[in-house]
């Protein structure tokens, strides 16, 4: 019994701790999968032309990727 409530204690600090580790790691997915910052669409590549265009279906959003410079040019437009 004393064990049980050991745990009861401890795992909700530690579902805690997950839930930000989890959200942080869909932060960084979210940051590479390239989603609009406005509307959370996903960003649809606009031809393999460089510079490189990734840009919001409802044209919020609009990122150009300079590989040789290694820029990144973002445009928000809302
Ligand atoms: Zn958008």
């Amino acid at each position: 019994m004393k064990n049980f409530y050991k745990c009861a204690i401890i795992y909700p600090s530690n579902l805690i701790g997950f839930m930000e580790i989890v959200l942080m790691i869909n932060k960084l997915l979210s940051w590479f999968k390239e989603e609009c910052p406005h509307c959370k669409q996903q960003l649809i590549g606009q031809g393999s032309t460089t510079p490189a265009t990734k840009a919001c279906p409802d044209g919020h959003y609009k990122v150009e990727t300079h590989p040789l410079l290694d820029v990144q040019i973002e445009y928000h437009t809302k």
